[in-house]
């Protein structure tokens, strides 16, 4: 099965005691790698929060929301950040695109080691109100098994999480996605034991991917010998809303000092988005209206 499209199936099995997702996301993963140029570790490692960031996304009800996920640690990488709508849109980025670790023993790439020990933090923004904020230590720095305590801890919802993220000699993205399983309330005994018994077979998701699988096809090995009922798909892509007005915060918040030295020092700034790469042109007219706006903010206090 050859198929090149990004998507996000979902389903319920075990008479709606299961629920599942499941995704690939090798195109978008190898567009993002590109972005900033990423080393194999640093993509594997961003690729699995783009992953997770996505499925917590398919979740989110309204059309406007959206969820963020951190993954701060003391490992060379230090943070990883990635942001999706409900609507299959992602974008994120990690601040050491360049980190390069031996592998592990099972000649896996060693995220954990990447990322350290520290911790994973969930917003998730509704639009109004104040945003929820989950935030729990990190387990491993796999990701994976991060989200799995995250979804024990703050949802206390029992949930088996899979991310991976194979990457070619040649560095490119052969294959990436995961799942997310979990027992809604209510469900049975038998149906607890069985799951747990496929997941102990499920050792590693990159090696399912590897061999091109659907995100349906995936469920389907997961979700061995329950009756699943597909619920549909959803494409999933990258996409960044960058603009050079979102940037002009950032600029502010330099602080007139700072932005003063900008002007006289370069006589105009550059800013390159940390999502998409892009370069946004501020002239040395853009940093004396910021300046100016900075020093009205001041009198009107
Ligand atoms: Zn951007």
């Amino acid at each position: 099965m050859i198929e090149e499209r990004d998507y996000i199936a979902r389903a319920i099995a075990g008479s709606g005691q299961i629920r599942a997702f499941a995704l690939t996301t090798k195109t978008l993963t190898e567009r993002v790698r590109r972005i900033h140029n990423y080393s194999p570790l640093a993509i594997a490692a961003l690729g699995r929060v783009l992953s997770a960031a996505l499925m917590l996304g398919d979740t989110l009800k309204g059309e406007k929301d959206m969820v963020t996920v951190f993954a701060r640690g003391d490992g060379p990488i230090k943070q990883i950040v990635a942001t999706a709508d409900s609507q299959g849109h992602v974008k994120g980025y990690a601040s050491v695109p360049d980190v390069d670790l031996p592998l592990r023993e099972d000649g896996h790439l060693n995220v954990g080691a990447a990322i350290g020990h520290g911790s994973l933090t969930v917003i998730k923004d509704m639009g109004f109100g104040e945003p929820y904020v989950g935030t729990v230590q990190l387990v491993s720095g796999e990701i994976g098994d991060d989200l799995t305590y995250y979804f024990a801890k703050s949802e206390q919802t029992p949930t088996a999480v899979g991310l991976g993220v194979l990457v070619d000699t040649d560095h490119t993205i052969k294959a990436a996605g995961g799942f997310i399983v979990q027992l809604l309330p209510g469900a049975s005994e038998e149906v607890i034991s069985k799951l747990e018994k496929n997941l102990t077979n499920v050792k590693s998701v990159t090696d399912i991917l590897k061999d091109d699988k659907t995100p349906e096809e995936l469920i389907q090995i997961i979700l061995t010998g329950f009756d699943v009922e597909f619920l549909g798909t959803k494409d999933v892509s990258f996409q960044c809303t960058c603009s050079k007005e979102r940037l002009t915060r950032t600029l502010k918040s330099l602080g007139r000092e700072e932005l003063t030295d900008m002007l006289e020092k370069d006589g105009k700034a550059e800013l390159t988005c940390d999502f998409c790469g892009k370069k946004h042109e501020f002239t040395a007219d853009d940093l004396r209206e910021i300046i100016a706006s900075l020093d009205e903010k001041k009198t009107g206090e």
